[in-house]
């Protein structure tokens, strides 16, 4: 199967700053075959045309990789606005437990489901997932072509069936050309005592894989392990060999400057999520701070229960807004920084970039077309400016996962969108209208 796109404007994300030229792009199976800096000549076009399978005329689009989402939660769609406006733990203890103890299979496939059209709808190609019946999420993910990194939410109270089914899954998707990858869970470290989360590190350590966990999110997270073990969030994982593994950390809002200092040795990163962090009023990720410390900082969405939208360019607006409101300084990052945050350092966090996050050749051929020819799009004096804060997910036109294009003219290539729509009302109805 080849694809190729003509005449699209790439950002290949490969450098340290924009490298924004004009290109041909060939797509061979599930890779990137080859890229033709500043179009094919007429001659080489009809070469190539002869044996592709599809051209794509790319004409005023914006070729980026695709979005990679480093946290979120895909089976919580069906609480999108469900009785917003409430702190962190009460939104947790009242109204989203009550719910999600309800949840069984059938819930999580659809709920996924949703999260998934909205995720590729809006350009993301990849998604870093923590929840509970994931063999339902790989199958949506499979369904799909979206490619997916899963974990097993484990907490105090569910320890033994989650470590088996990471393993099982582990080893029948790990291996090299799946779209699915699986990693150890721990929910936090205030769901979490010292003996589980001990338990997940072995597990992560056995399988030669990472560790997904949400950390330092909110001040009361911090109140609740001080007072417990009398140390920072940060330092109770720490000590506990936390980072003795590649990790994903969710938030990373409260650090210490000895917190900063401990983070430095860590493989892997955090995953900032700044529309839930607002929303819940958790407090502001010093993304700047952190990055100036070589910390490696991606993005990510949280679950739409807590952030109401899995657009990553919402998310990418949100990221330049609070860092200079914050640091009252305009020069505090760049629109390229916020797009590398979305892109190649989501693959980093994620210790996927040898495979995904630029476009380069032989990499695998996860990218998204944006359609440039937009009223709000215009003029165009700066693309990265324009990407990150006036675009939104809205704008991206086409989407290929591994070399398989998923949706073209915003059109999703067999997904049925309505179905979905439908069974979740479905599950509205039963779940939380009725109980009421
Ligand atoms: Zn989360």
């Amino acid at each position: 199967m080849k694809t190729l796109i003509k005449n699209t404007i790439l950002i290949d994300m490969a450098q340290e700053e924009p490298n924004i030229r004009k290109a041909d792009i060939l797509i061979e199976e599930d890779k990137i075959k080859k890229i033709y800096n500043n179009n094919l000549t007429q001659d080489e076009y009809l070469e190539i045309n002869k044996d592709c399978n599809k051209v794509i005329d790319a004409n005023g689009m914006i070729c980026m990789p695709g979005l990679i989402n480093t946290h979120t939660h895909s089976g919580m769609s069906i609480f999108k606005g469900y009785k917003d406006d409430n702190t962190l733990m009460d939104w947790l203890h009242k109204v989203i437990f009550p719910v999600e103890n309800k949840f069984q299979s059938n819930e999580i496939y659809w709920n996924t489901y949703l999260s998934c059209i909205e995720m590729i709808k809006s350009g993301t190609t990849t998604f870093n997932d923590m929840y509970f019946n994931m063999e339902k999420v790989i199958e949506v993910a499979e369904e799909i072509g979206e490619r997916a990194v899963i974990s097993w939410s484990v907490t105090d109270d569910s320890i033994r069936d989650k470590f088996e089914k990471t393993k099982e899954f582990f080893y029948k998707y790990n291996h090299k050309n799946s779209l699915i990858k699986v990693l150890v869970s721990a929910h936090a470290g205030y769901t979490c005592n010292p003996e589980t989360i001990k338990r997940c590190v072995n597990l992560a350590k056995e399988l030669k894989t990472g560790i997904h966990i949400h950390l330092a999110e909110t001040k009361s997270e911090e109140e609740i392990i001080q007072n417990r073990y009398g140390k920072t969030p940060t330092r109770y994982l720490k000590d506990l060999g936390v980072f003795d593994v590649p990790v994903i950390l969710a938030h990373g809002i409260y650090f210490s400057q000895e917190d900063i200092e401990l983070l430095k040795t860590i493989k892997g990163g955090i995953s900032h999520n700044p529309i839930s962090n607002c929303k819940l009023a958790s407090g502001v990720c010093d993304v700047v701070n952190l990055k100036n410390n070589g910390i490696t900082v991606a993005l990510g969405t949280d679950g739409s229960g807590s952030t109401t939208t899995l657009d990553m360019f919402e998310e990418m607006r949100l990221v330049g807004y609070l860092q200079k409101v914050t640091k009252l300084d305009a020069t505090c990052i760049k629109a390229y920084d916020i797009l590398r945050m979305a892109t190649i350092e989501g693959a980093k966090v994620l210790g996927l970039d040898n495979e995904i996050g630029t476009i380069e050749e032989g990499k695998k051929a996860d990218l998204i077309l944006i359609n440039q020819n937009k009223t709000h799009l215009f003029p165009i004096n700066d693309i990265c400016s324009n990407l990150v804060y006036s675009a939104t997910g809205q704008d991206v036109d086409t989407v290929i996962i591994n070399g398989k294009i998923i949706m073209q003219n915003r059109n999703l290539i067999n997904i049925d969108e309505q179905k979905v729509r439908n069974e979740i009302t479905k599950i509205q109805e039963y779940l939380m209208k009725g109980g009421e």
